[in-house]
C-alpha cells in the first residue's frame, strides 16, 4: 500500500464509528493533506483493493459513506497465516473433533452461512446421506451453546422449516467446546492439544517397554542384519515380522513397536513431542533412516493428503 492510501485508511479509521465512516473528498483531501483528486483516487484504489466498501454515493457536498474492511481483512490474514503454520490438525476444527459431531462439522464447513435453505437442498450437497440425517445434524448444530444453525417456520409450506447455517468466530468454538466437555460424554470434542499429548504419551510408553538401553541392541541385533537391501531403491526392508498396517514389527517384550521407530531410536534419537517419522520411501517395512523424516503431524497429514495416503497408512 502507498503513503497516501495509508493516510487515508488512517484517516477514515479515525472518523469512523462502528467501522462505518461517512466523508466527502473534499474533507478527505484536508485530512490527509492531499488533492480532491488525488483523495478520490485513493479511496477508489483501496474499495478496488476490498479495504474499504462503498456504501452510499455522495453527492455535490453530501459525504459519501465507506465500510472499513481493514478489520475483516486482518482477520482473514491471520487465519491465512494459523493454517499455513499447519497448527490445523487434519483441517477439523476441535469443536468437530468427536464421534458425535464430525458429520454436523463437515455439514456446517460445506453450507453458506446467512442464508435459508429446505432440508432438500442441504440433502442436495451430498454432505448428508438421507433427509433424516441431515435433520439429526441440523439439530446438532441448533442445540450447541452457541448455536451454529436455527430453523424457522417456512410461510409458504406450514409443514416445513427453513435452515439458517450460522457464522462461528474462534470465541464461539472456545465456548463451545467448553461446554461440551463440561457435559461429558460422546460429544465432548478432542482437542488437538490433547491428541498431541496422546501421541507424546505413546511413544514414551513404546520407550519405556523397550528400554532406553535395549533399543540401539534391538536394532543392531535383531533388525539390521535380517533387513534386505533393495538395490534400486535403496530400501531396507525387514519383512520378519509386518503387523496388520504393514510395518516391518519387532516384540521384544511382547508388545509390537514399528522397526523403524527402534533404528530410528537407535542411530536420531527421541523423535521431538508432537512429531511423526514419515517414510519418503512410502515403503512402510523400510528401516532404512536415510528414508524417514522427522515432522509434525500437521506436516505429515499435509503431505498424506498430497500423496493420497490417510494416515493409517502412515508410509
Ligand atoms: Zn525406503
Ligand atoms: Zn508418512
Amino acid at each position: 500500500m502507498n503513503a497516501t492510501d495509508q493516510a487515508t485508511l488512517k484517516a477514515l479509521t479515525a472518523l469512523a464509528v462502528d467501522g462505518v465512516v461517512a466523508i466527502s473528498t473534499r474533507r478527505l483531501a484536508e485530512e490527509i493533506g492531499r488533492s480532491r483528486t488525488t483523495a478520490g483516487t485513493s479511496l477508489s484504489r483501496l474499495s478496488a483493493t476490498g479495504q474499504i466498501e462503498k456504501l452510499r454515493r455522495g453527492s455535490g457536498l453530501q459525504s459519501s459513506r465507506y465500510r472499513l474492511l481493514t478489520e475483516k481483512a486482518n482477520q482473514q490474514e491471520s487465519l491465512t497465516r494459523i493454517e499455513a503454520s499447519g497448527i490445523s490438525y487434519a483441517g477439523v476444527r476441535d469443536l468437530f473433533r468427536s464421534q458425535d459431531l464430525y458429520g454436523a462439522g463437515r455439514l456446517w464447513e460445506a453450507a453458506p452461512k446467512g442464508r435459508l435453505f429446505t432440508v432438500t437442498e442441504i440433502v442436495g450437497w451430498n454432505v448428508t446421506r438421507s433427509r433424516d440425517s441431515a435433520r439429526l445434524q441440523l439439530m446438532k448444530l441448533e442445540s450447541l451453546w452457541i448455536p451454529l444453525a436455527e430453523s424457522q417456520a417456512d410461510l409458504t409450506h406450514s409443514q416445513r422449516h427453513l435452515w439458517m447455517f450460522l457464522d462461528m468466530t474462534a470465541e464461539d468454538e472456545r465456548a463451545n467446546v467448553d461446554h461440551l466437555s463440561a457435559l461429558g460424554g460422546r460429544s465432548q470434542p478432542r482437542l488437538r492439544v490433547d491428541l498431541e499429548w496422546q501421541h507424546l504419551w505413546e511413544q514414551e510408553r513404546n520407550l519405556a517397554r523397550l528400554g532406553m538401553e535395549r533399543y540401539a541392541v534391538v536394532a543392531e541385533r535383531d533388525i539390521l542384519p535380517r533387513a534386505t537391501r533393495d538395490e534400486q531403491a535403496g530400501c531396507l526392508l525387514y519383512r520378519e515380522r509386518v503387523n496388520a498396517s504393514g510395518y516391518g514389527t519387532v516384540y521384544p517384550d511382547h508388545w509390537g513397536i514399528g522397526a523403524h521407530r527402534v533404528v530410528w531410536w537407535a542411530e536420531r534419537g527421541r523423535v521431538p513431542a508432537g512429531h511423526d517419522l514419515h517414510h519418503e520411501c512410502q515403503v512402510r517395512t523400510c528401516v532404512n533412516v536415510e528414508h524417514l523424516t522427522v515432522m509434525t503431524r500437521a506436516e505429515h497429514i499435509r503431505i498424506h493428503k498430497q500423496l493420497g495416503l490417510t494416515l493409517a497408512e502412515c508410509a
